[in-house]
């Protein structure tokens, strides 16, 4: 029987760095599933489709396959179509265009089956919005990662500043504030804790003390 952990929260939380050396720590496969619904995004984007007209997305995913492998280190990539996109789905434009595309109840469904056949066949820690509440409800450990706005969006700026992006802090805070008001409130699978999730505020704490936290509380659940 695979073990999975599911990390939810809002966007910026730390949720894929915190995840990504928990799982090397715990010997699992870290899964990202923001990356599929950013990879929708992309499509839709590429075709020129707006990132709220369902009509012609749901027409869009007929056409299309999305996949997840894994590359020589063992780091997530996605393929749509077969092309890697994983480096051009990384863009505050594709951001906002997968917070969209991932209210259309369609576009939950269409991933839903890729996510959870990942926790078939691995020890996964997967993180997302609705892990521990729709995708793996059954999920042996679930935490709930959050901090403010505030610093999720300081690090957010620091990690595309880095990266050698154009951008300014307070357009990264506002797509936060918007995202996290997109993804609460919309009606299929919105971001909020499952009954039996931990919730972990990172807000006063650095990465090393947020991934130790973590590992802790994976090691006492399972
Ligand atoms: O995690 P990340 O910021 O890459 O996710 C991009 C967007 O995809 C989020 O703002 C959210 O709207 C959506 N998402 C989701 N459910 C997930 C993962 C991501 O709705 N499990």
């Amino acid at each position: 029987m695979n073990i999975a952990i599911a990390i939810d929260g809002p966007a910026g939380a730390g949720k894929s760095t915190i995840a990504k050396m928990a799982a090397k720590e715990l010997s699992f496969i870290y899964v990202d599933t923001g990356a599929l619904y950013r990879t929708i995004g992309l499509c839709a984007k590429r075709n020129n489709i707006g990132s709220k007209d369902a009509e012609k997305i749901l027409e869009m995913l007929k056409g299309i396959k999305v996949e997840l492998a894994f590359n020589d280190k063992n780091e997530q990539i996605v393929l749509l179509n077969g092309e890697d996109v994983s480096s051009l789905i990384r863009t505050p434009e594709i951001s906002m265009y997968a917070s969209d595309v991932s209210a259309i109840p369609e576009v939950r469904a269409f991933l839903l089956d890729l996510q959870r056949n990942m926790a078939k066949t691995n020890n996964i820690i997967m993180d997302g919005r609705d892990i521990g509440t729709v995708v793996l409800p059954d999920a042996k450990v679930k935490i709930f990662l959050t901090a403010s706005p505030e610093v999720r969006a300081k690090r957010r700026y620091d990690e595309l500043i880095e990266k050698g992006m154009e951008v300014k802090y307070e357009d990264i805070l506002s797509d936060v504030i918007t995202r996290d008001y997109n993804d609460s409130h919309r009606e299929t699978a919105p971001l909020k804790p499952a009954d039996d999730s931990v919730i972990v505020d990172t807000s006063g704490l650095d990465l090393q003390q947020s991934v130790e936290k973590l590992i802790s509380i994976m090691k006492e659940r399972m």
